[in-house]
């Protein structure tokens, strides 16, 4: 979740010389790679086998949101088709994570729908599953709706939802019978007070009340998706008593030892592992969760003058 100086960097990286200094320079273009695995499938796949090597899943998400034109959107559905039909041929065990936006949600829902259960069909080919991206709130319910219908049409997709989100608590009644991989996270973007909590106590604790609903639930499958101590003691604290499939979820270049421990000590882990071109607005996200990310840009900045 974005706090003040979270919200101040998310405007801040919204100008566009800002934007600018980061794509087009050395510096920007080093923080950009310490969270993304490369511009190209080639390189992402090496990257999940790396990973794969190192005892974790992963979960491939091929940047990109909000595109403007319907050709972008059916472009992103053939380069997910592609990322798929790598992930079957390698064998690895990996899935692909999308954004309903980047599917042409908000511009062609319908268009988006049908690449989703495309994707879905794909994906069971090869013996995976696809996960659905929590974007900004003004896409919640459209994103669960075709969901929703993706689901029980195809039964191998999972949804992300997120704790700071007033709503998610009612969502989960509707997301849970469904069955399923449910990823909780917290959220990345900056949300109004009147749809999101805005402080990180509130956050946390709803983050907690959902997190041990979801591991009560046997017939889903809870991902945990945070990087915070707290919340993670809370899991596993929770684990002994579930009977049924979980994960850990953590972001490719975030707490890497978390990440060792994680699987030193037995707990199923995945990565979600960012890779693509457009990786600019994944990356602003990335900072506003931290904003020494930016500083330790800024400063390289600095220095090369
Ligand atoms: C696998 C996965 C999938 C996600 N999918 C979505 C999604 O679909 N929709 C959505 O809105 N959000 C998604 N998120 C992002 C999530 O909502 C949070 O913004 C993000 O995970 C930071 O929150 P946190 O739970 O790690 O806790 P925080 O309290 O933010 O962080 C805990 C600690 O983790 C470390 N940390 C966290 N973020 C960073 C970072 N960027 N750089 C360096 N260190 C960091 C710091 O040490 C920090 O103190 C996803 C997160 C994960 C792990």
């Amino acid at each position: 979740m974005a706090g003040l100086l979270g919200r101040a960097v998310l405007a801040f990286t919204e100008f566009a010389p800002i934007r600018t200094t980061f794509t087009k320079t050395r510096p920007g273009r080093a923080v950009a790679q310490r969270f993304v695995a490369g511009e190209t499938l080639d390189e992402a796949m090496a990257v999940a086998a790396a990973l794969v090597e190192s005892g974790c899943e992963v979960s491939l998400d091929y940047l990109g949101e909000h595109v403007a034109e319907r050709s972008e959107a059916i472009r992103a559905r053939d380069d997910y088709t592609a990322c798929l039909d790598r992930i079957g041929a390698s064998g690895l065990p990996a899935n692909i994570s999308v954004k309903l936006t980047q599917l042409g949600m908000g511009l062609d829902d319908e268009l988006a729908a049908q690449s989703l259960g495309e994707l879905a069909v794909r994906a069971a080919e090869v013996g995976t599953t696809v996960t659905v991206d929590m974007e900004e709130s003004d896409h919640t319910e459209s994103t669960i709706l075709i969901y929703e219908e993706a689901q029980r049409r195809y039964g191998n997709l999972g949804i992300a939802v997120q704790s700071y989100l007033r709503r998610t608590r009612a969502d989960l009644d509707r997301l849970i019978p469904l069955g399923g991989h449910i990823r909780l996270c917290k959220g990345a973007y900056a949300e109004p007070e009147t749809v999101a909590l805005q402080s990180g106590e509130e956050v946390n604790a709803n983050f907690d009340s959902l997190l041990t609903l979801l591991m009560q639930a046997p017939g889903v499958k809870p991902a945990i998706a945070t990087h915070d101590d707290g919340r993670l003691a809370l899991a596993k604290e929770l684990i002994p008593q579930r009977r049924a499939p979980y994960e850990f979820q953590l972001l490719y270049g975030v707490r890497a030892a978390l990440q060792r421990e994680l699987v030193a000590a037995g707990y199923p882990l995945r990565i979600y592992v960012p890779y693509g071109v457009a990786w600019y607005p994944y990356l602003t996200r990335r900072m506003a969760e931290r904003p020494a990310n930016l500083l330790f840009f800024l400063r390289a900045v600095v220095g090369r003058r």
